[in-house]
């Protein structure tokens, strides 16, 4: 007997006959024993159709109204994939993630799972019910439903899977499993067995859309192992755990390379040359929970001061500029500029530690392109650049095809 938690995206329920494709693989693979957590999305593009709308009626959606609104995709599906699988004669309910107990922070539109109290699942599942678990959503203390930000359902599979000490958690997508690249735009990258968290994490940090950083954080810190599978083909995928137990994978210094095209850069420009304006500035960012990256401060054209350049998320790019623009007369900087048109490419493996050459071997792959580096960053385990947006994917496959030659 084992207790399963399957996670399946958009585009696994994305019509009634997907709806049915995965009903039955889940039905043809389920042991008499097993218990099943079902975790779903909203229905292909429907999260992005609800943003759109909203963006419609108010150029300025309040995040509360927001969450009620996009939350609504999941119960959609929910309800449709339990009736499918009453269909074909299973027990099975549908519940939100509040009736799941997923508790959150009230940090609405990027809302972070304080904790989960499985008791209703656990007795739905004592009942004989295969469980079917809105994702992406979960219940604020203040009464008010939330979202966990994009991508949050692979969030929600995990803190399931963990607050049921599930054996397994089971990522279902639209890919085979975690690959060097994202395939779509590098044809040759390659599927990776496994993966650890860290890994991971700083991949999906910086783009990886194949699942949440949150959710990669989660399983590390519970211990959760991940299968990021396909829900189209029925072949192994990669698994996410703390430690690489395969020879092979132990070997690449690098283990994939990333875009990011949601990204902007924000330049405040002459800030006065002493103590506490960093602070004064990325306090008023966290303080809005707006998340900065790729800081660099150098010398402005103007004597005794410095410009100070960053980049953030594409989404908070509005609410970075109103945050700065209060700032602007307390602090007499000159201005603040903004730009929507750049995208950051990353090269990412804890191998890169203590192995020079992996920073020249990016910025010559990228020259030979003829791209131009806007700002350059590191950690021990990644280095990312900032490019023009229209060179992302020539970067990412000249990158890609660096460090992983293509085999003959
Ligand atoms: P879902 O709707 O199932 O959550 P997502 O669209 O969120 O699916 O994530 C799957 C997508 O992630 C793939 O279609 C792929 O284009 C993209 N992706 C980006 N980087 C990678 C990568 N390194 N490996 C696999 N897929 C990736
Ligand atoms: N439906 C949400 C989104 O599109 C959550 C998810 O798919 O994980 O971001
Ligand atoms: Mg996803």
């Amino acid at each position: 007997m084992a207790l399963l938690v399957k996670k399946f995206g958009g585009s696994s329920v994305a019509t009634p006959e997907k709806i049915y494709h995965l009903v039955d693989r889940v039905l043809a693979e389920k042991k008499p024993d097993d218990r099943i957590v079902i975790v779903v999305s909203a229905m292909g593009d429907t999260t992005d159709d609800l943003v759109t709308l909203a963006g419609r009626v108010s150029e300025h959606m309040p995040k509360r109204e927001m969450d009620m609104l996009l939350s609504t995709g999941e119960q959609i599906s929910i309800a449709l994939l339990a009736a499918a699988f009453q269909a074909r004669g299973q027990k099975a309910v549908s519940l939100t993630g509040p009736q799941a107990g997923i508790r959150t922070n009230a940090n609405h539109t990027k809302a972070g799972i304080l904790e989960v109290k499985p008791d209703r699942i656990v007795k739905a599942l004592d009942e004989g019910n295969i469980v079917v678990v809105a994702g992406f959503q979960g219940l604020a203390d203040t009464g008010d439903i939330t979202t966990l930000g994009r991508g949050g359902s692979d969030t929600t599979a995990v803190a399931v899977a963990a607050g049921l000490k599930a054996d397994m958690c089971e990522i279902f997508t639209d890919v085979d499993g975690v690959y060097t690249a994202d395939p779509r735009v590098v044809p040759g990258a390659r599927k990776l067995k496994e993966i650890t968290f860290a890994d991971m994490l700083e991949l999906a940090r910086l783009g990886a859309g194949v699942m949440q950083p949150r959710a990669v954080e989660y399983g590390e810190h519970t211990g959760v192992d991940i299968h990021v599978r396909s829900t189209f083909h029925n072949v192994e995928g990669t698994i996410i755990r703390r430690n690489y137990t395969l020879e092979e994978e132990k070997e690449y210094v690098v283990r994939g390379v990333t875009s990011d095209v949601n990204v902007a850069k924000i330049a405040v420009r002459g800030v006065k040359d002493t103590p506490g304006v960093a602070f004064r500035i990325f306090d008023a960012l966290a303080k809005a929970n707006i998340d900065v990256d790729m800081i660099v401060q150098s010398a402005s054209a103007e004597p005794q001061k410095n410009d100070i350049v960053f980049t953030c998320q594409k989404a908070d790019m509005a609410d970075a500029a109103g945050v700065l623009e209060t700032l602007k007369p307390e602090m007499g900087f000159s201005r603040v500029d903004m730009e929507a048109n750049v995208a950051k490419v990353s090269v990412v493996g804890a191998g890169m530690l203590g192995n020079p050459g992996i920073a020249a071997g990016m910025f010559g792959a990228l020259a030979a392109k003829n791209i131009n580096l806007i700002i350059i960053s590191t950690s021990e385990i990644s280095i990312s650049c900032l490019i023009p947006k229209d060179q992302v994917e020539v970067a990412v496959n000249a990158v890609h095809d660096h460090f992983f030659p293509k085999q003959a």
